[in-house]
């Protein structure tokens, strides 16, 4: 699943390669891949065809393009295994090509290629008034800490008057966006700490320290992840792993914990794995 390092990638190449460029043509090859579009396929063509894109803007692992009517945005959600492909007119198309735009200059298209169909695209409005012209479903959703605007003091304030447990909080997006579960399990090991420690329990250094070590783990595979969008296309890919190597505790089941070389254990949590230091990352005692 692509996380926010991977979706920012994507971000910078959509930036990069449609921004200033007019929608020529919408061709929708999979009507799943526009089901949040309320009216469907034919109205998600109809407010893209003759529309220039804008700059792209990202929260968490939403994407969005405004356009230049000042109201709408071309909203896209990756999904599981979505890609963004800016391919040359010529290429073949992909297996599981979904939507197609092309342009007005005939240079290259923008492809939403899924397998699962599990991401897709939206024509949608923008919050009234805003410079990003953020689309109105993500309203809810909390800046990353990735973001400029990112308010680290409410964060730790917000983070400690919760009643949950920290990695329940880390995944909360209305809390903080754009930390998956990766990236939990490593900012959790950086700061020591056990998934399920109560939020109300960490002090202000340890929420700080956790905001830092979750900031760090997601720009050091920003910094890994940043090649791509000076290739000739975007692409975001889940299953490559680019920065897998540099992982600390996320999927090292078994292999000795880089501070103490005590073996990592990997617990079921919630329908998904947390990967942890059972000796640096002690589990809470209850109270
Ligand atoms: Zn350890």
């Amino acid at each position: 699943m692509p996380e926010l390092p991977e979706v920012e990638v994507v971000r910078r190449g959509l930036a990069r390669w449609i921004t200033g460029r007019t929608v020529a043509e919408v061709q929708v090859l999979h009507p799943r891949a526009v089901r949040r579009q309320p009216a469907g396929a034919g109205e998600f063509a109809a407010l893209l065809t003759g529309a220039t894109f804008g700059s792209a803007q990202r929260r968490g692992k939403y994407l969005w393009v405004p356009l230049d009517d000042g109201e709408t945005s071309m909203l896209g959600h990756l999904g599981m295994s979505g890609q963004l492909l800016v391919q040359d007119p010529a290429t073949p198309d992909e297996t599981h090509l979904r939507v197609r735009l092309r342009f007005t200059d005939g240079g290259r298209e923008l492809r939403f290629v899924d397998q699962r169909t599990f991401g897709g695209l939206a024509a949608e409005q923008a919050e009234a008034g805003d410079p990003e012209a953020t689309p109105v479903s993500l309203a809810h959703i909390a800046r990353d800490p990735l973001d400029p605007r990112f308010d680290d003091a409410a964060f730790a304030a917000a983070l400690r008057a919760r009643r949950t447990t920290v990695k329940r909080a880390l995944l909360d997006q209305t809390l903080i966006s754009g930390v998956g579960n990766i990236y939990a399990d490593e900012a959790l090991w950086r700061s020591k700490l056990h998934y399920d420690r109560p939020t109300e329990s960490l002090t202000r250094p340890l929420a700080a320290t956790l905001l830092a070590n979750a900031r760090e783990v997601m720009n050091a595979a920003l910094a890994v992840g940043g090649t791509s969008f000076d290739s000739l296309y975007v692409n975001v890919n889940g299953e490559s792993g680019y920065f897998s190597r540099s992982l600390d505790a996320y999927g090292r089941e078994g292999e000795p914990c880089y501070r103490c070389a005590t073996p990592i254990r990997r617990a079921a949590w919630m329908n998904r794995s947390s990967y942890y230091c059972p000796r640096c990352q002690r589990v809470p005692r209850p109270r």
